[in-house]
């Protein structure tokens, strides 16, 4: 839609979308004249379900709403890496075609475009009640997590500063948070960091994934050479630019969940990390929910809900808040 015109014909009913815009130059005047298709392209197998994450699920290149278990709600994803490209490969990752790579260059003013169309159907449309079951009606946060990693991106900073600008222009909940999901292995670099600053003032949070503590761990699940120094440093980093999480998956490998060495390093980690005052505002512990597209498909199972508790617990002793999603 970058726009005058967007038409995508594809195989289902709602693929047929065509959205123009006659923009002023901060695309503020805008007139979606064809936004009205999605819903009337909506039927009840559009009908948008937690285990359908796909990126293509407003037919949009950059933005796309999911519903969330972890946030409970809608969450408008802005996948940043449509070429499908990771400097990680975990073997739970979902990402369809995975490559290795970063992201390509950013069309600005189409991510503008969409963000700015999918807000306004979302608030002012039929979206919500065409395409979202009734319990999840009501929009958590705008995450900037797609199809690999979204730190990779050269235009961070801007698109930061693109998102708070067109998040000013609707009338959104007040809780709404921005959202970056993030391996942490590039949080490095100087135009990542002034991003999660921006983040930080537009209320964000940073979910930074910390599966594995060892060597052999991460290898084996992020397959990354990332060592801990580096991983503790980009943590200490994001930590005192924006709010930062732990993103932690857990899942029976080969038909076993972590064993004691690697819940035991982990343990000593997050000890370590707020002996040091490092400010971790929690554990965000969770299972594999859909199926996997890596080989490892078949080796790997969900968690089980016991196995979570006993480990959620055992982090939860240390004195930190840990949100578990089974
Ligand atoms: S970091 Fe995310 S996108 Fe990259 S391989 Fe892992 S799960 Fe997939």
């Amino acid at each position: 839609m970058q726009i005058t015109a967007l038409a995508l014909v594809r195989g289902d009913a709602m693929s047929c979308i065509k959205l123009e815009f006659s923009c002023d130059q901060h695309f503020r005047n805008y007139n979606i004249a064809a936004c009205p298709q999605i819903i009337r392209g909506a039927s009840i197998k559009n009908i948008l379900s937690q285990e359908d994450h796909s990126r293509d699920s407003a037919g949009l290149t950059y933005v796309y709403p999911v519903i969330s278990r972890r946030a409970g709600g809608i969450s408008i994803g802005i996948n940043l890496n449509p070429n499908n490209a990771c400097n990680w490969r975990c073997i739970y990752c979902q990402v369809p075609d995975l490559k290795h790579g970063a992201a390509p260059a950013i069309d600005l003013i189409k991510l503008e475009q969409e963000l700015r169309a999918f807000l306004q159907e979302l608030i002012y449309g039929n979206f919500m009640l065409a395409r979202v079951p009734p319990e999840a009606r009501t929009i958590k946060d705008i995450a900037l997590s797609g199809n690999g990693e979204p730190t990779s991106v050269r235009e961070f900073e801007r698109i930061i500063e693109l998102i708070g600008k067109v998040q000013l222009d609707f009338p959104l909940p007040e809780e709404l948070k921005l959202v970056l999901i993030t391996n942490g292995s590039l949080i490095n670099r100087v135009t990542v960091q002034k991003g999660l600053r921006r983040m930080a003032a537009l209320g964000g949070e940073i979910w930074f994934k910390l599966d594995s503590v060892t060597q052999a761990g991460r290898q084996r699940i992020n397959h990354t050479r990332a060592n801990l120094q580096r991983m503790h440093d980009n943590l200490q980093i994001a930590a005192s630019l924006c709010p930062t999480w732990l993103q932690t998956c857990v899942f029976k490998l080969h038909g076993a969940h972590p064993d004691k060495t690697e819940t035991d390093a982990y343990i000593r980690f997050i000890r370590m990390l707020l002996q040091e005052k490092i400010r971790i505002q929690g554990v965000l512990l969770y299972t594999i929910a859909r199926p996997t597209l890596q080989p490892e498909a078949a080796d790997l199972l969900t968690a089980d809900p016991n196995w979570m508790k006993a480990f959620a617990d055992k982090i939860g002793t240390l004195g930190i808040q840990v949100k578990t999603t089974i």
